[in-house]
């Protein structure tokens, strides 16, 4: 049973899967239209009376194609295999179903439509225009043998040949749709996936992987722009932490126990998030959070808020706990983002020669 069904399953894979390459789809369903087209025929012409040649040539071209899809459901060289099918189907099905429907009388000319749609979606560069050309070409011939030798067609009565364009109009509308709308929603399909690609990539772009907050690079471009915006507002803080003795804390407990110190510590940093604050891992064990539209008092508050809940919230070992200092400045006038920075820093140096545990603020 699996070995009847997996054919089955592997053409419906390759018809609607959108991680299937669309050329491979509409190659497949140019295929299948093709095999369903010639068997149909086959069937009208049976119950139209049509000579008896009219009803044997599609039956052997239904036949033709079918082991041609085979072939291709198990090759990967699908343009290869779409070039092969759509020259057969273009250069010798249709002039031979065009002979037997009565040329231009009957309904085959609808189905010449589908042959620039199919070779402009399934081949490509030059291959492509040329086909095209041949088809354009080996139609005008078509056209004109008709009109100049029509004893050579199999006629058609008009009203045989006004059913025979009916359904032809109507086979042909539905399978333009559908390559159509497989088009369409594959088009959408690729737009939605490489939009959450893009928005992926730039995430990680911007975010430090150990603790998921903002990375230097990131940090970098938004304090310059909050200094071009802010700087002059007297709104805006930087305060720059490092955890303390955390080379201790390493040699001690181990780096993976650091490196959850270091989680631990950037969750708290997370938390001023609410009050409108930016923080980012700025490489190893130090940070820098940003404050705008605060005034002065606020801000500091929140960063001492921050020093207690180290040593308040971040335990190592029965007794001990883990602790960090911070450089707290406000941003004046004419302040540019190096000497922001220094100062900062300094301040940062002033902390940890003065005891570690505390911000310094001037
Ligand atoms: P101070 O109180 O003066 O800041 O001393 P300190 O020991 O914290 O500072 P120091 O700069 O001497 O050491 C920082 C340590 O941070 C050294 C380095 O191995 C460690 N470190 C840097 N990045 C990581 C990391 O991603 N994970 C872990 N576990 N440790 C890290
Ligand atoms: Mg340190
Ligand atoms: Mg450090």
């Amino acid at each position: 049973m699996e070995s009847i069904f997996s054919p089955i399953k592997h053409l419906f894979t390759n018809l609607f899967s959108m991680d299937v390459p669309l050329e491979k789809r509409i190659t497949h369903a140019m295929l299948l239209c093709a095999m369903f087209g010639t068997f149909f025929g086959f069937i009208e012409s049976f119950v139209l009376h049509l000579p008896i040649i009219a009803e044997i040539l599609p039956l052997i071209l239904f036949f033709l194609l079918l082991g041609f899809s085979f072939w291709g459901f198990y090759t990967q060289r699908v343009e290869l295999f779409g070039l092969v099918s759509i020259s057969v189907i273009g250069f010798i099905v249709f002039p031979l179903m065009f002979l037997a429907n009565d040329g231009m009388h009957g309904g085959m000319i609808f189905y010449f439509v589908i042959a620039p749609v199919c070779i402009s979606l399934v081949l490509k560069g030059k291959t492509r225009l040329i086909i095209f050309i041949a088809i354009m070409a080996e139609y005008a011939v078509l056209f004109v043998f008709y009109k100049t030798a029509p004893q050579y067609f199999l006629r058609m009565t008009d009203k045989t040949a006004f059913i025979d364009q009916l359904c032809s109009m109507v086979i042909t509308s539905l399978i333009l749709f559908s390559f159509s709308y497989s088009v369409a929603h594959q088009n959408s399909h690729d737009r939605e996936t490489i939009e959450k690609l893009s928005k992926m990539y730039e995430k990680q772009a911007n975010t430090d992987e150990l603790t998921g907050l903002y990375n230097r690079r990131y940090f970098n471009n938004f304090l310059k722009l909050a200094i071009n915006t802010l700087g002059d507002s007297g709104n805006l803080h930087v305060a720059m932490l490092d955890i303390d003795d955390f080379k201790v804390v390493n040699d001690k407990y181990g780096h993976p126990f650091g490196d959850t110190v270091l989680q631990r510590f950037a969750e708290i940093l997370r938390k001023t998030e609410s009050e409108g604050a930016t923080a980012c891992r700025y490489g190893g064990e130090e940070f820098l959070l940003l404050i705008p539209k605060k005034d002065r008092d606020e801000a500091l508050l929140i960063v001492e808020k921050i020093i207690e809940a180290t040593w308040a919230q971040i335990q190592i070992g029965d007794n001990g706990f883990v602790t960090a200092s911070a450089g707290f400045i406000t941003c004046t006038e004419d302040m540019s983002y190096d000497a922001l920075l220094q100062e900062v820093d300094n301040r940062l140096y002033a902390a940890k020669a003065a005891g570690k545990n505390r911000v310094v603020s001037a």
